[in-house]
């Protein structure tokens, strides 16, 4: 096990918004959850939970023919599965939804192990720890100990808990969580989802935290906090007036040669202004985040693949809504905010959590936001167009290409989806996208009848509030740079990260010779913004759209079928023999992999392919 977990715990689950396990609320609020009291001990686990059977997911079906890498146990696939995690794998070999018309087998989840089950099982009050609700610190030697399907313990950032339980329920199966038995889950956890919000998933799971080893000073358990690791916070509150001396800033840009950011503040009567000095180039709205939420105002950074975060408790109260300007060329953030009363201030705040550090983005955890939902609009039978409203007090705008997360709490549970936001319409003559201040983020979202999410987001009613994270993935626009041949292949909901980029070429790449979207579904009811689409390729004359459907009717007289070497070879017409070429493709997890393999055998090399995946 590495050192650096015993750290962990700082830097996420103890100090973000989400909820820390249930036993760890608590030691920080000193109040017993009323349902089962839970307490500390000291010492090794000594009580096993007993043993269960633990089968797994039955694999057939149409997965196995069409994609071998479906399979977790095979190819890239492999370790994509794990805890709560049905969107990467999604649909799952043998989910529901692989179920088609045209005669595949069909292999139904198992009954009673779905994740409302689990969610059901979770508030039932059956001890699921094995310990009757003591909560322990556990050794190296200890964790080790519990490696076997019926005894299985799993630590991630610090948290050991016991997934026994839980084997029958994970969506991945089984054998995707023995790959983390007795032993820290947290790397091969991050590199799969870190998103989901384990830690709600799994609170009646907690057997306690990994103790803390002798080089790290002792906390005692009686007076257990986990803030007290995180010394930079709370033992260092000290005033800010201004900058910070640079020493301070994590210098992993200056490593690599560039300067570190840093920032300044300062005021009138009415406003108070925090300059970050990014010291890049290619920093625009997009590149900031800013939320003002109760006593914390934070701004996050995107530079390169790290985060520079601004993160303070205010000296004085400021209004909602306020300003975000990018002077580009130098690379400088201006925050402008309108003090609520006109009186001098004579420091900024108290420093927060990770305040003026730059730390690798994969490390900054997901911060949400609550956005209302402001209007709901079917699209095909079983897919809406959902508008949220960002809060006033958040500047937040998804680039090309990015997911975020939306989390709901369901039956006491909060579950975390990603999903790719949409603009409201495609770029037509009788009506342009919103923009309205990039206030509103729009989603494309099919409803699942026996899907844990959507359901629940289906029902929520205007007003409502859905929380809503940072943007991520790994699309860039550089990737347009020169671009004259673009070619989309989507399936199915896949169709989503297509509609910004469509957009987004179509009006800023001026190299741009031609755009071809591929999109698969199953039948004609299924095509998402099908007349807008047809409209689109009518109006510009760059861009053309093919249909394919797999489940078509009799009447259909389109292209049939799965994505295949034939269909591509015709779609996969470049404008000239040596133009700058990119495809994106996006759709289910084995489309897409069957998709990029066929791509690779037509020797298009990996910077010409985009995929999307979680
Ligand atoms: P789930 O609970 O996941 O279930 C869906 C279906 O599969 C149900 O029929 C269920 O019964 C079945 N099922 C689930 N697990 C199993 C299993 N183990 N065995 C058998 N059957 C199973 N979707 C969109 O609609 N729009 C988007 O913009 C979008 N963007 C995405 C972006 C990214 C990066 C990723 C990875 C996914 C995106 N998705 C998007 C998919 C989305 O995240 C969810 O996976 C989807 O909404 C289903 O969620 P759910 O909880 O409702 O359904
Ligand atoms: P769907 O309707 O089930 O399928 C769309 C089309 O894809 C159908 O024609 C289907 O054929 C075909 N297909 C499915 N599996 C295939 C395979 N293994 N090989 C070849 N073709 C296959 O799709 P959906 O329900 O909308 O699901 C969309 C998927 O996209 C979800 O898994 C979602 O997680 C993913 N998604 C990912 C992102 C991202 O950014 N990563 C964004 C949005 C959506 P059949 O009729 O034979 O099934």
């Amino acid at each position: 096990m590495r050192t650096s977990l015993w750290f962990l715990p700082c830097r996420r689950s103890v100090l973000s918004a989400g909820p820390a396990p249930r036993g760890l609320d608590v030691l920080r609020h000193g109040a017993p959850h009323p349902g089962r009291p839970r307490k500390w001990v000291g010492g090794l686990a000594s009580a096993r939970p007993r043993s269960r059977s633990g089968r797994c997911y039955s694999r057939r079906g149409r997965a196995e023919r069409s994609c071998r890498a479906a399979d977790p146990g095979q190819g890239p696939g492999q370790g994509s599965r794990m805890l709560n995690v049905p969107s990467q794998s999604f649909p799952a070999p043998s989910s529901q939804q692989r179920v088609a018309s045209g005669g595949r087998s069909k292999v139904p989840l198992k009954q009673g192990r779905s994740l409302m089950d689990w969610i059901r099982l979770t508030k039932s009050g059956k001890d699921l720890t094995g310990l009757k609700g003591r909560l322990i610190e556990v050794t190296e030697e200890e964790l080790k100990k519990h490696n076997q399907k019926d005894d299985c313990w799993i630590c991630i950032r610090g948290f050991v808990y016991n997934v026994t339980p839980y084997m029958e329920y994970h969506p991945g199966g089984e054998d995707e969580l023995m790959r983390a038995a007795g032993s820290d889950g947290t790397d091969l956890f991050d590199q799969v989802h870190r998103w989901v919000n384990y830690e709600s998933m799994l609170k009646e799971c907690v057997v306690g935290r990994m103790a803390v080893k002798s080089a790290v000073p002792k906390v005692s358990l009686s007076g257990f906090s986990f803030l007290n690791h995180c010394t930079d916070y709370r033992e260092e509150k000290k005033v800010l007036n201004g900058m910070l001396p640079k020493s301070q800033v994590t210098d992993t840009l200056a490593k690599e040669g560039r300067s570190s950011p840093s920032y300044d503040w300062f005021q009138t009567d009415s406003i108070v202004t925090i300059v970050i000095y990014t010291k890049q180039k290619d920093i625009n709205l997009d590149s900031v985040i800013v939320d003002h939420q109760d006593d914390s105002f934070r701004a996050e950074t995107l530079i390169k693949d790290y985060s520079y975060i601004i993160h303070i408790e205010l000296s004085h109260e400021i209004e909602e809504d306020f300003s975000v300007r990018v002077v580009e060329n130098v690379g400088k953030i201006e925050i402008v905010l309108k003090k609520k009363e006109s009186t001098s201030w004579k420091h900024l705040g108290h420093p927060l959590e990770n305040h003026n550090s730059l730390i690798p983005k994969k490390d900054t955890g997901l911060y949400y936001r609550k956005c209302r939902l402001i209007s709901k609009e079917g699209v095909t039978h079983d897919t809406k167009l959902f508008c949220l409203m960002l809060p006033p007090s958040t500047h937040l705008q998804v680039p090309v290409g990015q997911h975020v997360y939306l989390k709901l709490t369901i039956t006491g549970t909060e579950i975390v989806k990603p999903y790719t936001p949409v603009s409201d319409s495609l770029p037509s003559e009788f009506k342009e996208p919103v923009l309205l201040n990039n206030k509103y983020i729009f989603f494309l979202i099919k409803i699942y009848p026996a899907g844990l999410f959507t359901p629940e987001l289906d029902q929520l009613q205007i007003g409502d509030f859905v929380s809503v994270s940072n943007p991520e993935g790994n699309f860039k626009i550089s990737q347009f740079q020169e671009l004259e041949d673009l070619f989309l292949l989507a399936a199915g909901t896949g169709f989503t990260p297509m509609v910004k980029i469509l957009n987004f070429a179509l009006t800023n790449i001026p190299s741009l010779r031609k755009v071809k979207l591929m999109f698969f579904n199953k039948t004609e009811d299924d095509i998402i913004w099908r007349s807008q689409l047809e409209k689109l390729a009518f109006k510009d004359k760059r861009f053309d759209v093919e249909f394919v459907l797999s489940a078509p009717t009799s009447e259909w007289n389109g292209k049939r079928g799965h994505i295949s070497p034939a269909l591509l070879s015709e779609f996969l017409k470049r404008s000239s023999d040596n133009s700058k070429v990119l495809i994106c493709i996006c759709g289910p997890t084995p489309f897409t992999e069957q998709g990029i393999r066929l791509l690779h055998d037509r020797n298009f090399s990996k910077e010409e392919i985009h995929s999307f995946t979680a």
